[in-house]
């Protein structure tokens, strides 16, 4: 079979690329490309008022848009706006980014979710937020607003490796997050679920995040994020890499590990990002995770250069750097 050939053979490609793209997705549900609006709710996080630490994740730089005094509905417009100049007829899907949106109290949980699923021209309601933030109360919240817009819920999964998860001070054990997994698994709706996977962690090799990788293949959720680490500025890990003691990834080792991992991945999974979106400002390494287009390419020609497609070795070899 040959390389055009194999392309065509994708399952969930109706273009040459040779993984499930968002894309692709929200074509094939929504009839046209969808996009996200971020939104933020102004909620905190337990990793940051002491309930697990204080301080946050080693990398995150606080995780509020800069939206203060705005409400949902003025950030919804206001993003919408953007997303059509941009994009032209999008369908839109307003995301509860900043901090741990099931985190808080449950009557407003439920005046926010209501608030934000009848956003005009909402498809879907996408939710970040922590595994261990999943009260039963939350749990069956979600449920019912489900009923009345698709939910996708995002999860910080990161790493596998209870180790790392140590290091980057993320509170919570990767056997918490699987334990919170499966209850949102159960919760019944229409809830779809995003794992976030993170390369380069301080202290992990190749290997590290191949197994991350098997392991969201064995969760089996409905769509991955996979991102490079970005060094913020004024974050833990913005000290470490000024005192020399972290280097992030190059854009040629993200490239080169993200192909194993999409090889390991299921095809069905959709795989919802590859690159992060790291404010220019907040910025501080590497540069490279800014040029989306140059990381889309450079992984369309390596899969096609050694001949893979997502799926294509679930017993790929994680061993080494
Ligand atoms: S869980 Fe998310 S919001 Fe909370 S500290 Fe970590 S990265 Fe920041």
């Amino acid at each position: 079979m040959n390389s055009l050939q194999i392309d065509k053979a994708f399952p969930y490609s109706d273009t040459e690329k040779r993984y499930h793209t968002f894309d692709y997705f929200a074509k094939h549900l929504f009839g046209k490309k969808a996009a996200r609006v971020s939104l933020d709710a102004h909620l905190t996080c337990p990793n940051k008022d002491g309930t697990c630490g204080y301080g946050g994740c080693l990398f995150c730089a606080g995780g509020s848009s800069g939206a203060i005094g705005e409400t949902i509905e003025e950030q919804y417009a206001r993003g919408a706006a953007a997303v059509h100049r941009k994009w032209g007829d999008v369908a839109l899907i307003p995301y509860l980014q900043a901090n741990t949106n099931t985190y808080g109290e449950i009557g407003a949980l439920s005046d926010l979710y209501e608030r934000c699923a009848t956003l005009p021209s909402a498809v879907m309601l996408a939710i970040g937020t922590r595994a261990d933030c999943l009260s039963e109360d939350v749990l069956s919240l979600l449920a019912r607003i489900s009923k009345k817009i698709p939910l996708l819920i995002e999860l910080g999964m990161q790493s596998s490796n209870e180790e790392t998860l140590t290091t980057i001070r993320r509170g919570y054990t990767h056997a918490d997050f699987v334990k919170g997994y499966r209850r949102l698994r159960e919760a019944g709706g229409n809830i779809r679920i995003c794992l976030h996977l993170m390369n380069g962690l301080p202290g992990e090799a190749r290997a590290d995040m191949l197994q991350t990788a098997k392991e969201a293949a064995r969760l089996a959720p409905d769509m991955v994020k996979i991102h490079a680490v970005c060094v913020l500025k004024n974050t833990g890990l913005h000290a470490m890499w000024e005192a020399g003691v972290y280097s992030p990834l190059t854009m040629a080792e993200h490239v080169g590990i993200l192909c194993d991992q999409l090889a390991i991945l299921p095809p069905e999974v959709v795989i919802a990002r590859i690159c992060a979106d790291a404010p220019r400002d907040i910025l501080a390494t590497p540069m490279w995770v800014r040029n989306k287009m140059a990381i889309r390419n450079a992984l369309d020609r390596e899969m096609r250069a050694r001949g893979i497609w997502q799926g294509c070795s679930s017993n790929i070899h994680v061993g080494g750097v």
